[in-house]
């Protein structure tokens, strides 16, 4: 799986980038959202009970449900946020061993495929998926054993650095700008 310290630094990026200056407490609101699915490891079957499609949907129909009921507090944006970083964890699991994308409805694992780059014949790309299984057919390992001694946290020096990029660029934009802010209205 890509390791939790890439879903961390991606969910980072991706908030540092769309919320405002003095959004610092919904950023960090907003934040599990990048890393809730892999709870699926624990509860449900892993890579499918908060892996799949329908998942996405889920902050979107709360949304609309509150508006309904004229009891939302929350702005809108921010349950399309967290539907955008739940839909990110999963493409990119999908990318890297696959998902049951279509879960509990269909029990096939899709594990997509991209590439794109030179090649002796020019310009190439591919993008595709296989299916490697169904559930119960394969498991996605959650627990190490003597044959899988290790689960990545941080899987490479790369995701590391990009991890440290990732976390200095979030609390550069909320808490830098903050501390500004608070200079120039005279606070403390
Ligand atoms: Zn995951």
């Amino acid at each position: 799986m890509p390791s939790t310290g890439l879903h961390l630094a991606l969910t980072l990026f991706f908030l540092a980038s769309c919320l405002k200056d003095d959004d610092f407490k919904p950023a960090l609101f907003l934040l599990p959202f990048g890393l809730l699915s892999d709870f699926d490891s624990f509860i449900g079957v892993h890579r499918a009970t908060l892996h799949n499609l329908f998942i996405i949907f889920i902050p979107l129909l709360l949304l609309i449900i509150l508006k309904r009921l004229k009891v939302n507090t929350v702005k809108d944006k921010y349950f399309i946020f967290a539907s955008l970083l739940l839909a990110f964890h999963i493409f990119l699991d999908a990318f890297y061993n696959g998902v049951f994308l279509f879960y509990p409805f269909s029990e096939k694992s899709y594990n997509l495929e991209f590439w794109f780059g030179l090649k002796e014949t020019g310009l190439s790309a591919l993008f595709t998926w296989i299916i490697p299984g169904n559930v119960g057919e394969i498991e996605y390992v959650i627990t190490p054993s003597p044959s899988v001694p290790e689960i990545p946290i941080i899987g490479s020096g790369i995701e590391l650095v990009v991890l440290i990029f990732a976390l200095l660029t979030f609390f550069l934009r909320f808490k830098v700008n903050d501390v500004l802010y608070r200079r120039e209205h005279g606070e403390r």
